[in-house]
C-alpha cells in the first residue's frame, strides 16, 4: 500500500469518506477537495490483495462460475457496442486492457478486428485464448510493451479504477495510439453508484470518479473526451481521441456534487429500496440503462 496524491491536482487536500478493516486490509477513502476525485489512500497494490490472499477477481466475484461471467459480460457488451459501433471498422487494430474472459475480444474479432489483450488472471487470459483466439499477454498492463505498436481501438472496461497509479496507465495506452485512435473507458460513477454503500469502497478498487474527473485526468495523460455516455446508475463510458497533455482546468464544484452524491447515497439507497430494483430486468433496461444528460 502507497500514500500518493491526487493524480488530477498532484497535491494531497482532501476530506474523508470513509474507512474500514476488510478482510485485513485496512482501507481510508478519502475524496480531493478541488477536483472531486475519491479514492484509497494509500491505495492498494495487488500484492497487497495476495497479501490478503484473494485475487483481484475474486474481490469481484467470490468463485463465480464462468457462465455467470459470461452472462454479466454479454449484458456489458450489448450496452456498449452501440456507443463504439459508429467509431469502428472492419481491418481495426485493437487493444483491450482487462479482457478477462474475452468476450468483447471476441465479438471484435467476429467483426473484423485483429485483437490483441492483456489479462493478469492466468484462468482468464487461457480461457480468452482457447475459446476466442484472442492474443492475450498474461500481464498486469504496468509489466507489458507493445512499444513500436500502434492501435485503432483501445478498450478498458471496468478496469481503470482499479489500477494503484491510472495516470501511468493512460499515458502507457496513449503511446500505443494511432494518430486518430479512440480510447473506450467504462467505469462506475461516483455520482450514482449501483452498489450499497456498505460495499461501495471495496479493496477491488483504489479510485472512484465522476464523469468530469475522469475526463481531467485523461487531458493530463494526452487524451481528449469526445463523446460521454452516462446511465442513471451504474456507470458512465468515454470515447477519447488522442490529443497533447495538458493540464486540467478543474471546475470546483464537481467536488461538492460528488460530496452530496456519498452523503445521499449513504441513507438513500436502503430508503428507496435501490438494492431491490436494481435487480429487477425490467427496471435495468427501461430505468437504470437510460441515457442521462451530462451536468
Ligand atoms: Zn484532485
Amino acid at each position: 500500500m502507497q500514500n500518493i496524491l491526487c493524480p488530477i491536482c498532484d497535491q494531497d487536500d482532501t476530506f474523508p469518506v470513509d474507512q474500514r478493516r476488510q478482510q485485513g486490509l485496512s482501507i481510508l477513502t478519502v475524496g480531493c477537495r478541488r477536483c472531486g476525485l475519491v479514492y484509497h489512500n494509500p491505495v492498494i497494490e495487488d500484492r497487497d490483495r495476495i497479501g490478503a490472499a484473494v485475487s483481484s477477481r475474486k474481490w469481484h466475484t467470490g468463485d463465480a462460475d464462468s457462465s455467470r461471467q459470461h452472462r454479466k459480460l454479454l449484458k456489458r457488451w450489448n450496452l456498449q457496442w452501440p456507443f463504439i459501433q459508429p467509431f469502428f471498422q472492419p481491418g481495426f487494430r485493437v487493444l483491450e486492457i482487462g479482457c478477462g474472459l474475452g468476450l468483447t475480444g471476441g465479438k471484435l474479432k467476429s467483426l473484423g478486428a485483429e485483437v490483441w489483450a492483456v489479462e493478469p488472471d492466468p484462468d482468464q487470459a487461457a480461457y480468452a485464448r482457447q475459446h476466442y483466439g484472442l492474443e492475450v499477454v498474461p500481464l498486469h498492463l504496468e509489466d507489458v510493451s507493445f512499444e513500436g505498436q500502434q492501435f485503432d481501438l483501445i478498450l478498458a472496461s471496468h478496469v481503470i479504477e482499479h489500477f494503484p497509479d491510472p495516470l501511468a496507465c493512460l499515458r502507457q495506452l496513449r503511446s500505443y495510439a494511432a494518430p486518430d485512435a479512440r480510447l473506450f473507458l467504462e467505469t462506475p460513477n461516483i455520482l450514482a453508484p449501483k452498489v450499497s454503500f456498505r460495499r461501495l469502497f471495496s479493496p477491488a478498487h483504489n479510485f472512484y470518479f465522476a464523469p468530469p474527473t475522469l475526463s481531467w485526468l485523461l487531458a493530463r495523460a494526452g487524451w481528449q473526451e469526445d463523446r460521454l455516455r452516462i446511465w442513471r446508475r451504474d456507470a458512465f463510458q468515454i470515447l477519447a481521441r488522442p490529443a497533447p497533455p495538458k493540464p486540467p482546468v478543474v471546475n470546483p464544484r464537481v467536488a461538492l456534487d460528488v460530496r452530496r452524491a456519498i452523503h445521499r447515497h449513504r441513507y438513500l439507497y436502503y430508503l428507496k429500496l435501490l438494492f431491490i430494483w436494481r435487480k429487477i430486468p425490467w427496471w435495468q433496461t427501461h430505468w437504470m440503462y437510460q441515457e442521462q444528460p451530462p451536468g
